[in-house]
């Protein structure tokens, strides 16, 4: 094998260099000075970019990125042709040369760092370590996905036979896969998803998230450059509503991976029920009400760090995020105290300097949820603490309320606000059957020192991926597969060993002589 013993993970930045936190924010500067960015999209490698749409910078919104032109009707359907037509072509190919596609995909990610890093904390708000954290991520993607194309979709495998019959198995692409990627991992999640399903030996078209093409672009630009086949990756910015409800409904997709809301997820679901032809997977990966149970015996210092990391991470801006931060009685006010002082060091700000710890979130929609739910919680619960943050962006102070009841809740405030409910020790089964009855599944944390207290909560409360004592984010690809159940998604793990068999079909060929 080509690519398995010498798989690694990505190597990231140190930011506790000087040196290298200039070179970054330069690159930063280097941006805001430079030329406006133009934006559009790809088809057959042929860039479309006139008439765009202006962007502006989510930590500044009187900052103009640059422009960006949406897919029209007619755009979507000459990717889906184009992609159509070349789909055998790259089947054909084998999981050994589109190995070695994906894994120079991911070398010349990896040799970008830092441009990327720049452009993610322009256009998407994300401060420099979660732009390392996902450049390092898609990079990871791609080289996971070469070792995994190389090994089950090359060739084929024989199978047992009576005397005189040869069987043989063997994994191609389903077609040709619309990939449907959110904002919140523009580069990372919108990486994953196509080398999955190109390793797999399908062509893509991708619709990027419409708050954060512009990464996407780029990030296409680079494949095409190392050798991705301008007819194996088309790429159709745009609105769910328009881009994304066309491609789903066209009958020559032929598979469907998504991440974003439960409610598009759904949606989805229902257009691929709604159409004739064959009957396609979708591949959802969606929100969750993530809760991090903690006992007497936890560590405080570890509670708090891991807290802070794991619910103002991102600005709150993963599906991973903590939302549900449970406390015994005991010892909650003790808990409680810490997290607000330690809340106090935490610098909100300009995410293209080096000491912002939380930047904006996403745009003005996301802004004025978060300003009404907070102002709803006021009168409803308690506001235990609100960083204040600073004007001429979209930034959100970390925030902590504290719920009388879990019933005050029923899904996921995407942003930086974390909830606090107190709990009596010997209820635990009740609080995680609680959580539970949420429906969702995807990650869950839990804080103690003894093994039989996180028995018990996984016990109660089902949940893609658990992890005690650490934060409840940041899986690593081929570590902690990643992926949730029930309300949090169809189940496949990204970055795992099973994931790209999702995008495959499996023929079996019997000759008897
Ligand atoms: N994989 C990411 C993590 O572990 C979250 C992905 C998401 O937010 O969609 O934090």
């Amino acid at each position: 094998r080509l690519y398995g013993p010498m798989r690694k993970n990505s190597i990231g930045v140190d930011l506790s260099q000087a040196s290298e936190r200039k070179v970054l924010e330069d690159h930063v500067d280097r941006l805001r000075e430079g030329k406006a960015l133009v934006a559009g999209p790809i088809i057959s490698g042929k860039v479309l970019s006139d008439g765009g749409a202006e962007v502006f910078a989510p930590s500044d919104t009187s900052r103009r990125l640059g422009t960006v032109r949406e897919a029209s009707d007619a755009d979507v359907d000459a990717a889906l042709d184009a992609a159509t037509a070349f789909q055998p072509e790259w089947d054909a190919l084998g999981g050994a040369k589109r190995a070695k596609i994906l894994s120079d995909m991911g070398d010349a990610l990896e040799a970008n760092m830092d441009r990327l890093v720049a452009l993610m904390a322009e256009e998407a708000g994300k401060t420099f370590a979660d732009g390392i954290a996902e450049v390092r991520e898609a990079v990871d993607f791609c080289r996971y996905y070469a070792v995994q194309a190389e090994e089950k979709f090359e060739g084929r495998t024989r199978l047992p036979g009576p005397a005189g019959e040869t069987n043989h198995i063997s994994l191609h692409g389903r077609g040709v896969f619309a990939c449907i990627s959110p904002w919140n991992f523009p580069l990372a999640i919108f990486t994953g998803q196509i080398t999955a399903a190109l390793g797999a030996g399908n062509t893509v078209v991708a619709k990027p998230a419409e708050q954060a093409p512009i990464i996407a672009f780029e990030a296409v630009r680079i494949f095409q450059q190392v050798g991705l086949p301008a007819g194996a990756l088309h790429l159709v910015p745009g609105r769910g509503e328009t881009v994304g409800a066309k491609l789903t409904k066209d009958l020559r997709v032929s598979g469907v991976c998504f991440t974003g809301g439960t409610d598009t997820a759904r949606l989805i679901n229902k257009t691929l029920a709604d159409r004739q032809g064959p009957i396609i997977p979708l591949i959802a990966e969606t929100g969750g009400l993530n809760g991090m149970f903690v006992d007497t015996t936890a560590l405080r210092e570890q509670v708090i760090d891991d807290v802070l990391n794991s619910a103002f991470g991102s600005a709150g801006q993963r599906c991973s995020a903590l939302r549900v931060l449970f406390l015994p009685d005991a010892t909650a006010d003790f808990i409680l105290e810490g997290l607000k002082g330690a809340m106090d060091e935490l610098k909100v700000g300009d995410p293209g300097r080096a000491d912002t710890d939380v930047g904006p979130v996403i745009d003005g929609e996301a802004h004025d949820m978060l300003h009404a739910y907070m102002a709803r919680m006021e009168t409803e619960a308690s506001v235990v603490k609100k960083l204040d943050a600073p004007e001429g962006g979209h930034f959100f102070g970390p925030s902590i309320i504290e719920l009388k009841s879990l019933d005050q809740i029923e899904k996921e405030t995407f942003g930086p606000v974390l909830h606090v409910v107190r709990y009596k020790p010997d209820n635990i089964a009740e609080v995680g059957a609680a959580l539970e009855a949420k429906g969702y599944g995807l990650t869950l944390g839990v804080h103690s020192r003894l093994e039989s207290f996180a028995a018990k909560v996984r016990a109660a409360v089902k949940a893609g991926n658990m992890y005690v004592n650490r934060s409840i984010t940041g899986a690593v690809v081929g570590v902690q597969p990643f992926g949730g159940e029930g309300l949090s998604g169809t189940g496949p793990k990204a970055g795992g060993p099973h994931y790209m068999l999702r995008f495959a079909s499996e023929r079996v060929v019997t000759v008897d002589i």
